[in-house]
């Protein structure tokens, strides 16, 4: 079973301990939702799952070994990571932005080979970037930009997809539209880690949601538990609206939880 985890992480900065010894595993077919009020450390942990970041303590495993023992290019091919608000650097079209996203596959010499063109396709038609495939990424909207770089991701067809907040900016179908796609993923098989604030989106596609708070993993379980169990709501201090629709629980944000500290 490929399985990505981080063992009893710990990331510190200074005199700050932003990961305190935390937990997280994602196998092959799981959609993982990271989720935990800002400042929770959920980037730094995507950094070190991602293996760009290396823990004062603990480990990465990729199949039970070390990802640090992996060579920078097989990590590449391996886990696939979507930064949060991913910016483009260099004023590139779309469609050469999403074909850096091969270069793990082959030489920086090499031409694009069928496999490649194959991929850089169906990724850009899955992210609904085809029409957009010849404009300059420094000019797309805020979502039109995070979904040509999501697209750069998946045409890397990495076993593990970590996704940071790719849902935050999206207008409400590219929303669906996204969890939908990464959903697939899972289904087809790969690992999916993906950080969001949503809790309806969080409910309805996760198999499993991870909570993080001041560093350390203070919840992991099944969504609809956690609702349950108002986990969801003390993680964020707020009041949930809760319901169900065609047989799905949804949870909304309703007003600041005063009791528990949040608010003033
Ligand atoms: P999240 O993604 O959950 O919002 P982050 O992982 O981005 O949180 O950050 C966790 C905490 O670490 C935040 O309080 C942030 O201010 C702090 N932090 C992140 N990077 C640094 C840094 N280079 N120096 C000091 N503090 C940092
Ligand atoms: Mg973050």
């Amino acid at each position: 079973m490929i399985r990505l985890e981080a063992r009893d992480v710990t990331v510190r900065i200074g005199s700050r301990t932003l990961l305190d010894r935390a937990g997280l595993a994602v196998a092959a077919g799981e959609m993982v939702g990271l989720i935990g009020p800002n400042g929770a450390g959920k980037s730094t942990l995507l950094t070190v799952l991602a293996g760009l970041r290396s823990p004062a303590e603990g480990a990465v495993l990729l199949e039970d070994r070390p990802l640090s023992g992996l060579e920078a290019r097989a990590r590449a091919r391996a886990i696939g990571y979507l930064e949060q608000g991913s910016m483009a650097h260099w004023p590139l079209s779309v469609r050469h932005t999403v074909a850096l996203g091969r270069l793990p596959h082959r030489g920086p010499l090499a031409g694009e080979g069928a496999d490649d063109r194959a991929a850089i396709q169906s990724a850009m038609r899955d992210c609904g970037v085809l029409q957009l495939a010849e404009q300059t990424v420094t000019t797309l909207s805020g979502g039109e930009r995070t979904r040509a770089m999501l697209a750069r991701v998946l045409a890397g067809q990495p076993r593990m997809i970590l996704a940071d907040e790719p849902v935050a900016g999206l207008d409400p179908a590219h929303q669906l539209q996204v969890m939908d796609l990464l959903k697939q993923r899972a289904a087809a098989g790969q690992g999916v880690i993906v950080v969001l604030h949503d809790m309806a989106l969080a409910l309805r596609y996760c198999h499993r949601l991870v909570c993080l708070a001041g560093g350390a993993v203070v919840a992991d379980g099944a969504p609809l538990d956690l609702l349950e169990r108002g986990t969801l709501a003390d993680i964020y201090g707020v009041d949930l609206l809760t319901g169900r629709h065609e047989g799905q629980a949804y949870a909304l944000p309703w007003r600041l939880n005063r009791e528990v500290g949040h608010g003033g």
